[in-house]
């Protein structure tokens, strides 16, 4: 598969480090509010990650955390805790607010069909293994304790900015403006390690460390979580596009310090899901939620086939207009697979044709809309419909878009409706009418239908047959 890597800004052909497992680590959420359609994008993308190297044969060792403490308002280490900002507006704790946000972002996974990670961890049950890193940095020399923060020290590192060469004023896009800037760091881009001083002296969560209570800073939760359940060496991290700086040039900083040597070799980064008003954002408050989407008449799966039908590197325009078409392209999508019969035996030589059509657009660094092309291939193919059938089932252990499932249920109530519309007197009419026409009896076929138009019955004359309907 090749993967574009935003270490190196290129496209690379992906090999992991051990050919037996792929290592693989994603930002969790801030589990202070809702996840946001935003949000899911990122996520919907780095599920199609997974499962499209599963359906290439890779075993997948997958981890997420859960960010419960930490996460500041500006991604640069200033303001108020954003789970205690969570806290306060909703009048509960801060360990009920996670609780709750947490189950609710897993609900909105379960929607989505987006498989839950092998292993999920709230970081704040990694309080052991943030103090270890800190400790081994200072012991280095690569931390300094100041003004009662330990702060990482970025001007150990050869090179800091690895995503990029931009200069600095580009890559301030993490941090927001109006903060204020932390004078006890050397360095400008030095941050914070473990936090026991803040303006923001109500922190709820604190704990015991050899610089005092207080509590650790965002990015060494996911340096430590990943190293805790995938070592040290990583094959792919994955985040949005936002999360590159600061978050993730911070845990390359601090991992790679600590290891003292490369920590992942590919990082595999959405870009934004943005409305007319810029990218959606759950600190502006207005956003839009799995929920509300049903709420409206969505089926959330329209949303996973919006996300799939454009490719994971591009920003995405959301509008109710480009939601529609999404949602009428999978209704159709689906009346067509249940239109196929699962009559006669696979042909193994056209599914593997097809089979290799998807894998080339899945190889072509997730080629995603590419994808949803091969879906409509499949139905167009020269084959039968076992064989169509087959493949899209196939494909859609990747997709996850329900499907067989949703084209079940369409057969079902496709023939409920024909049940509930039976009339064997009616249907006895159609068939002397369809034998008259056969006997070239013009004047009896051309009565009945004229009795059942009288009846407020519509002969509809298809490939299959004579069908009727209520007019
Ligand atoms: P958060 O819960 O804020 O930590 O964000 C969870 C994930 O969503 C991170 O990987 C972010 O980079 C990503 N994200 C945030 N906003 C957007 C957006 N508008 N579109 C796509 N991904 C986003
Ligand atoms: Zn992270």
């Amino acid at each position: 598969m090749y993967l574009y890597n935003s270490l190196s800004h290129k496209k690379e052909l992906f090999v992991p480090n051990d050919p037996d497992l792929v290592k693989m680590y994603t930002c969790g959420p801030t589990v202070y509010h809702y996840a946001h359609i935003g949000n899911l994008r990122t996520y919907i993308m780095e599920d199609v990650l997974e499962k499209a190297l599963r359906y290439s044969g890779y075993n997948v060792k997958r981890v997420m955390n859960i960010t419960d403490v930490g996460h500041l308002a500006s991604d640069a280490d200033t303001g108020e805790d954003k789970m205690l900002k969570g806290a306060r507006r909703e009048n509960k704790s801060v360990m009920d607010i996670a609780r709750f946000y947490t189950d609710a972002f897993f609900a909105d996974c379960d929607k989505l069909n987006i498989k839950r990670p092998d292993v999920v961890e709230p970081a704040t049950n990694c309080i052991d293994n943030y103090i270890e890193m800190v400790s081994k940095l200072l012991e280095t020399g690569k931390a300094y304790f100041a003004g009662g923060n330990v702060y990482f020290d970025t001007s150990t590192l050869e090179k800091y900015y690895v995503f990029n060469d931009h200069d600095e004023e580009d890559l301030a896009v993490g941090v927001r403006e109006g903060v204020e800037e932390d004078t006890n760091k050397r360095n400008k881009n030095d941050f914070v390690l473990w936090f026991t001083k803040s303006k923001f002296e109500d922190q709820a969560l604190k704990w015991d460390s050899p610089w005092g209570v207080g509590y650790p800073g965002w990015h060494i939760e996911c340096s430590c979580i990943s190293m805790k359940h995938l070592g040290e060496y990583l094959d792919i991290h994955a985040g949005g596009i936002d999360n590159a700086f600061p978050h993730h040039t911070n845990e390359i900083a601090q991992s790679e310090s600590y290891l003292g040597h490369k920590w992942c070799n590919y990082w595999f980064h959405v870009h934004h899901l943005n409305t007319d008003t810029g990218k959606m954002s759950k600190s502006k408050g207005e956003f839009l939620t799995v929920s509300l989407l049903e709420q409206k008449g969505y089926d959330p799966m329209a949303y996973r086939l919006f996300c799939l039908q454009s490719h994971y590197r591009r920003n995405l325009v959301f509008s109710w207009e480009n939601l529609d078409n999404a949602a009428l392209a999978y209704e159709k999508l689906v009346a067509k697979i249940a239109a196929l019969k699962p009559e006669g035996a696979v042909d193994e030589a056209a599914l593997a044709q097809l089979k290799e059509r998807f894998l080339s657009a899945l190889n072509a660094d997730l080629n995603t809309s590419l994808a949803v092309t091969a879906l409509y291939d499949v139905l167009k193919a020269k084959c039968n419909d076992a064989t169509k059938l087959a493949a899209l089932a196939d494909f859609d252990q990747v997709m996850s878009l329900n499907l067989m499932a949703a084209a079940e249920k369409v057969r079902k109530k496709q023939a409920e409706e024909e049940a509930a519309n039976a009339d064997p007197e009616i249907d006895a009419l159609v068939a002397a009418r369809t034998q008259a026409k056969k006997d070239k009896n013009w004047a009896e076929a051309d009565r009945i239908r004229d009795e059942l138009k009288a009846r407020g019955i519509e002969i509809i004359d298809t490939p299959q047959g004579a069908k009727w309907r209520k007019v």
